[in-house]
């Protein structure tokens, strides 16, 4: 079985996606997704419990590569 979906945290990285929304001391400022055009062969790579749950973080949503490679 999968960890459960935790919403402030990248479902493809596992980062945290600095997402607003998902943060109730923040809940009212806009999200850098409400600005960032999100790539769709990202959002087809996030785990399907984690659809409408967890946003992606800015790196995986506009597909840039990895500044810390493992
Ligand atoms: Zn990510």
């Amino acid at each position: 079985m999968s960890a459960p979906v935790d919403p402030t945290r990248c479902p493809l990285c596992g980062q945290s996606n600095q997402c607003s929304q998902a943060d109730p001391t923040r809940a009212g400022e806009a999200c850098w997704c409400f600005t960032t055009k999100v790539d769709p062969a990202a959002l087809q790579r996030v785990p399907p419990p984690a659809i409408d749950r967890a946003c992606l973080c800015p790196r995986c949503a506009q597909a840039l590569p990895s500044d810390a490679p493992t």
